[in-house]
């Protein structure tokens, strides 16, 4: 049975790599964490020295890592991917990173006769637990896209199929530049409701049956003791991190420079995820803590 090469086992990947274990897939696996690479080891998996390990391993690979510099860093340093890549090999890339980095991954890959495909993803630590990911997919072509979603398929249950290579970022960076204003905007509104006497739940319920609703309102509601079982209501430990937004927002608004299309809310958004992400109490949290932020900033 051939192997597949998973690069990045963080809070997404560790899960994603696992329903591919499940499925009774072989990995081979690389990490910085050495903790975490010796716990996949535990588990079964062959465990890479360096990223080069597994292209010369493997000619299906998944990278999950944080963002653009660490997927530059693992296709191309000295000890990186294309070192060792096959012809015929194909990368899948679900790191949320500049589109213009994948459009420069995907033509080195070209030019070694490996194929590259950004298939970023939503639906949070539960959903790669779950096996429940959407996977937005910039394959290329519908063949390529087709041996993808055999693999992603194991890991995801809404494979988009969305042409060009780069357009999965472009497809993530927007839903995120939306989800990071949304958060504020449910954080700001529930924040006044209740200074104004109103109880949090009854506010959130008028919300949720009327025009205000969204994502951030009815499954990932900020406000403590709303939503049970979700990162606010659990010290907002897990989830998303605020650096992680405030990573998202700026590919946001790198492309909003590129593309010169005016994104104010989304720059608003980015400076709050800035201050929040360099900030000890808020740096370590999910993002919903951005409520927490605004109700102490009435003191
Ligand atoms: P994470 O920080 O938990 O995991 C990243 C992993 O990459 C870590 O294990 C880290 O040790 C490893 N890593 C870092 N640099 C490396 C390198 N040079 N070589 C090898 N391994 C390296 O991050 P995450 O939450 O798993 O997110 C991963 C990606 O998925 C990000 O781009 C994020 O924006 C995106 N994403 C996250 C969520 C979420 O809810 N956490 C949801 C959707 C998308």
């Amino acid at each position: 049975m051939s192997v597949i090469g998973f690069i990045g086992l963080g809070n997404m990947g560790g899960h994603m790599a696992r329903n591919l274990l499940k499925n009774g897939k072989k990995l081979i696996v690389y990490d910085v964490n050495k903790t975490v690479t010796e716990q996949f080891r535990a588990e079964g998996c062959e465990v890479a020295q360096h990223p080069a390990d597994i292209a010369a391993a493997s000619k299906e690979i998944i990278t999950v890592l944080p963002s653009s510099p660490h997927v530059k860093q693992v296709y191309t340093n000295d000890n990186g991917l294309l070192k060792t890549i096959q012809p015929g090999t194909l990368c899948m890339d679900s790191s949320t990173i500049d589109q213009i980095v994948s459009l420069e991954v995907a033509q080195l890959a070209q030019k070694k006769k490996a194929e590259y495909i950004d298939a970023p993803i939503s639906g949070g630590v539960t959903g790669a637990q779950n096996a429940t990911l959407t996977f937005m997919v910039g394959a290329g072509n519908d063949r390529t896209f087709e041996r993808a979603k055999a693999i992603l398929d194991l890991m995801g249950k809404n494979i988009v199929n969305l042409g060009a290579v780069g357009n999965g970022q472009a497809a993530k960076i927007c839903n995120n530049m939306l989800l990071g204003i949304q958060m504020i905007a449910v954080s700001e509104a529930m924040n006044l409701g209740i200074n104004m006497g109103l109880d949090a739940k009854a506010l959130a319920g008028i919300i949720n049956t009327s025009s205000g609703r969204c994502w951030s309102s009815d499954t990932y509601n900020p406000v403590p003791g709303v939503i049970e079982g979700i990162p606010s209501g659990k010290g907002y430990a897990g989830g998303f991190g605020t650096s992680l937004m405030a990573k998202d927002l700026s590919l946001a608004q790198n492309a909003s420079t590129n593309t010169q299309a005016p994104t104010p809310l989304g720059s608003l958004a980015h400076q709050i995820y800035r201050i929040l992400a360099r900030d000890p109490h808020y740096q370590a949290k999910d993002f919903g803590v951005v409520y927490q932020f605004l109700k102490k900033s009435n003191f």
